[in-house]
């Protein structure tokens, strides 16, 4: 139905406009229906009262933003998969695994173990279903240089599963600043046509930003980037119903804007926009325990986790 619709049948959109407007990424009615006025304006040189116009149409030709009965929406959560963590305590954390459609916040201090989650999940997207996969690809931006294909090799092996196989479902990039990175996002839309992209990484989040605008001064500027860039992932997530996770430093000495070094940095925006936020601090030898902090439908509760050389079980 609203499939056989491209953007070229929205009204308002010329052969240029829609051109503008693929290379910007927004190549359906979708991605046009879920984004900002602002971000069509700046993405197509089009005045604001059009883009509200084109936004319109799009959700009405891509058959979004109405309201809908709420045996409906059970229907649709329903339809939410949930991937393993490969702890079952960290899954039942999560009611049942990270949730496909919404964003998943691992934030911890140095060596809290969130990169070593990030790959057991690029290596648990590939499993079968039934074993709490998703039998799917994965998109990893990597910003600190810490993605190892031989702890992939590693965690692979342990599930008994063929490590050079699980290697080619991963996309890895490497995000040299928060510029790279937000263009990165962009570039994945390109291999979800290629590829079933389940997961999406970015490991880590914020560490580009915190390190590129420092000070007071600018840190409205990284706000604001931000939070553009988590409303790319986001969309990325609803189109590709993709289970993202995102990782997120927090130091041991406090912040100068956010004191309290268990907080979690980005502010209200990350905040507001994770759906699923898991603090992570380190306990005895190889354990960490994992603490839910904000869900819309979960009691907040921990988990206990250890990480050996097999990966993250419980
Ligand atoms: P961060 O939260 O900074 O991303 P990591 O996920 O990199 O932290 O966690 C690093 C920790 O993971 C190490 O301190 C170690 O405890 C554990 N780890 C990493 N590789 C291995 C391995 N091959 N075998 C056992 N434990 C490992
Ligand atoms: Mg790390």
């Amino acid at each position: 139905m609203s499939d056989e619709k491209s953007v070229e049948d929205l009204p308002g959109v010329g052969p240029a406009t829609a051109e503008k407007l693929k290379e910007a990424g927004f190549d359906d009615l979708m991605s046009i229906a879920v984004s900002s006025p602002s971000s069509l304006v700046e993405a197509a040189d089009i005045g604001e009262a059009t883009a509200i116009k084109i936004i319109g149409a799009a959700k009405k030709l891509a058959d979004v933003g109405g309201f809908l009965t709420g045996d409906v929406v059970m229907e649709m959560r329903n339809q939410v998969s949930k991937l393993t963590s490969s702890s079952r305590a960290l899954d039942e954390l999560l009611g049942g695994g990270l949730e496909s459609g919404a964003i998943t916040e691992f934030f911890g201090e140095f060596g809290s173990g969130k990169t070593q989650i990030t790959h057991q999940l690029c290596v648990n997207n590939f499993r079968p279903i039934e074993d709490g996969g998703q039998e799917a690809h994965s998109i990893f931006i990597d910003t600190e240089n810490t993605f190892r294909p031989e702890r992939i090799v590693q965690m692979a092996t342990a599930h008994d599963l063929d490590p050079t196989e699980v290697l080619q479902t991963i996309h890895v990039a490497r995000a040299f600043n928060s510029h790279h990175q937000m263009l990165l996002v962009e570039k994945a839309r390109d291999i979800a046509k290629e590829h079933p992209i389940r997961l999406l990484i970015v490991d880590s989040l914020t560490a580009h930003f915190r390190a590129e605008y420092i000070g007071r001064g600018v840190l409205a500027e990284r706000q604001q980037k931000l939070n553009k860039h988590l409303h790319h992932i986001m969309q990325f997530s609803h189109l590709n119903k993709a289970v993202v996770a995102v990782t997120n430093q927090v130091s041991a000495k406090p912040d100068a804007f956010f004191g309290d070094p268990t907080r979690a940095i980005g502010g209200h925006i990350l905040a507001h926009t994770s759906t699923f936020r898991l603090y992570l601090r380190k306990s005895k030898g190889n354990r960490r325990i994992a603490r839910l902090i904000d869900s819309p439908n979960l009691p907040e509760g921990e988990a206990v986790i250890t990480i050996s050389e097999d990966g993250v079980r419980d």
